[in-house]
């Protein structure tokens, strides 16, 4: 195969190569940002810092805050930055914009983009991003994050969909109000679920999928936009599946943090209960008939034990060994 096979089969990767971008994955998020103008900021509801002119009779306005803060999940080898980076530096005073990107893998250095090389799933990544913004929130996450596929895709997909769960905690740290997260989704089976989690945190949550994204391929991109948690929603990353938070009392959490899975008891009234004893002959004068278990274990771990009992082969208990006296000494000389 020539190198430039791979060109002409793949015209965002030669593309990419002629532009200047590290992967052709740049042009997934220049296509997303055509279609909602990510880099606008739009305001996107009445929720505060939209001004009180805004809040009148649509929901929905589009009051222009501009992008100047933004994180980059999984951002290796970096051409989403690189987009970040060109066009939020174009459009603000470049003191004014601050990105931050992570990735497992390092990356070579980019302008204007602080580079942290860690798991978005712990905590402490979290911590050092949120340090980055000394307090002020991020107008714009993005996360690409893919899993190391494995080809079976169930896992696959529940990897991709941690990875967002795990992009949408820390989100949940440093977007402000009215912000935008955007990530990469598999649209699997179970998709729904994460819709609908999503849902709770964002006012329009749509699902985009970019022409320069192959249509053989499972991904598209979740657009969520708004972001307005639940009244008294307080951050954190007790996702028990991520960083083994085995410390965080689930117990101990309140409100919107809480949440309830309803508990339903079933089952005709008249049903035996599986807490009382029974007599062995349920029905009167008929004889009680011992039916043996249709499949009884293969080789249980009990199984030597049995044989040693019937056999009497087991260690016998031996009578405690006379306690020997030490010899009585002469103390008088
Ligand atoms: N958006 C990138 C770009 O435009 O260059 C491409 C991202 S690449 C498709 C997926 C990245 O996700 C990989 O670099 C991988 O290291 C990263 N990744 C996967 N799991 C991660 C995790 N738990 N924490 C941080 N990065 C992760």
């Amino acid at each position: 195969m020539g190198r430039s096979s791979k060109d002409k089969r793949d015209i965002y990767y030669r593309l990419a190569k002629e532009e200047g971008w590290r992967a052709r994955s740049a042009f997934k998020l220049l296509q997303l940002d055509e279609e909602y103008q990510l880099f606008q900021g739009r305001c996107f509801s009445y929720v505060s810092p939209c001004p009180p002119i805004h809040q009148s009779a649509v929901p929905t306005c589009f009051y222009l805050l501009g992008v100047h803060r933004a994180v980059d999940l999984c951002a290796a080898p970096g051409s989403w930055s690189q987009v970040l980076s060109r066009k939020l530096r174009s459009s603000n005073e470049t003191s004014e914009v601050k990105i931050v990107a992570v990735d497992l893998q390092a990356m070579a250095p980019l302008p204007g983009v602080i580079q942290i090389q860690g798991d978005i799933t712990k905590v402490s990544t979290a911590h050092e991003i949120i340090r980055h913004f000394k307090g002020e929130p991020a107008d714009l996450v993005v996360c690409d994050g893919a899993p190391d596929v494995t080809g079976l895709h169930d896992i696959d997909e529940y990897i991709q969909a941690q990875l967002l769960l795990a992009a949408l905690n820390i989100t949940t740290h440093v977007l402000r109000t009215g912000g935008t997260f955007v990530a990469k989704i598999f649209r699997g089976k179970d998709v729904t679920l994460l819709y609908s989690q999503l849902k709770i945190f964002f006012q329009e949550v749509t699902c985009a999928k970019p022409r320069s994204s192959r249509n053989s391929s499972i991904e598209a991109f979740v657009v969520c936009q708004g972001y307005s948690p639940p009244e008294g929603y307080k951050p954190n990353m007790s996702n028990p599946l991520l960083d083994h938070c085995y410390d965080v009392d689930f117990n101990q959490l309140e409100g919107p943090n809480r949440v309830i899975v309803p508990f339903l008891a079933c089952g005709d009234l008249s049903a035996y209960d599986s807490d009382k004893t029974y007599p062995l002959q349920l029905d009167t004068g008929k004889e009680y008939n011992y039916v043996p278990p249709n499949q009884p274990p293969i080789r249980p771990p009990y199984q030597e034990a049995c044989f040693l009992k019937k056999n009497n082969l087991l260690a016998k208990e031996r009578p405690p060994s006379p306690v020997s006296t030490p010899p009585a000494t002469n103390t008088s000389e």
